[in-house]
């Protein structure tokens, strides 16, 4: 990989880049997933590279959300284990939830690559693999989840999920939590939290929200007034305004 100058102005943008080349190249991450981290990166670009303040809130109210749960989920596919393995493996652990590899393009190579690869970055129970259980209304291979992970998950973090499955789980009645950089797509208009946000820095923030809240001892009232407070369409109102804003202003 080619040495990146810490002063080049778009030194983490360029960083990320070939974090998800890594992964191809360890056959974690999708070729499809290459094209997606583009698209992230352009409205990464034009939302300044920064987590907007509706996209703390967001991040905030998620980690709220995943402490009030009884069983939450933590979805990883190839760009999310590709951009941020060791930050899911902490995010899991500061809200006790459980990681699940979930793919698009399904194959037992990637499933079992994924695991390794979360494994190697402390995770020490993997689910995904059983694929014992369906999600309903979507074609087979995509369906597949675990009877004790997602399908019996009533909090579900979605990263960078593709908007058929999003829409899937929420008929599921799951609590969806979505990370995504484009606010108009389906995935991110399915959320009950939508996060606009770009997942290098959206899953440190929200562990790093989680353990504050943990640490100071916030009651089930404070985390359900965090909640409550928390406007969707606001939030995704304030991000495509951020995208925007050389034309508004
Ligand atoms: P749909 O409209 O059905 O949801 P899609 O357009 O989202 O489909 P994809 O291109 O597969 O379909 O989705 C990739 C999504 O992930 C895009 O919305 C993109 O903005 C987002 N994305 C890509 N990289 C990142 C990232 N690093 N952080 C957050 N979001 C990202
Ligand atoms: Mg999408």
């Amino acid at each position: 990989m080619t040495e990146i100058p810490d002063d080049h102005p778009r030194a983490e943008s360029l960083r990320t880049r070939h974090r998800i080349e890594d992964g191809v190249e360890l056959g974690i991450t999708s070729k499809q997933g290459l094209i997606a981290q583009g698209r992230g990166e352009a409205y990464d670009y034009l939302l300044g590279e920064e987590t907007i303040p509706s996209a703390d809130a967001a991040e905030r109210a998620a980690a709220a959300r995943l402490l009030l749960a009884d069983h939450p989920v933590l979805s990883v596919n190839g760009n999310v284990a590709a951009l941020v393995p060791g930050e899911m493996v902490e995010l899991a652990e500061a809200v006790d939830a459980d990681l699940e590899v979930n793919l698009f393009n399904r194959t037992a190579e990637r499933m079992e690559a994924i695991a390794d690869h979360l494994r190697d970055h402390g995770a020490e129970d993997v689910k995904g693999l059983a694929a014992d259980a369906r999600i309903p209304g979507l074609d087979h291979e995509r369906a597949k989840v675990d009877e004790d992970g997602i399908r019996s998950a009533d909090v579900v973090v979605v990263p960078l999920e593709d908007g058929d499955r999003a829409e899937a789980l929420a008929e599921m009645g799951k609590t969806e939590i979505v990370v995504d950089l484009n606010p108009m797509s389906r995935s991110a208009q399915t959320a009950a939290i939508p996060v606009i946000d770009n997942i290098v820095r959206a899953v440190p923030n929200m562990t790093k929200h989680a353990r504050e809240l943990r640490e100071r001892g916030a009651s089930r009232e404070e985390l359900e007034a965090i909640v409550a407070e928390f406007d969707r369409e606001e939030a995704l109102e304030a991000a495509e305004k951020a995208i925007r804003r050389g034309e508004l202003d």
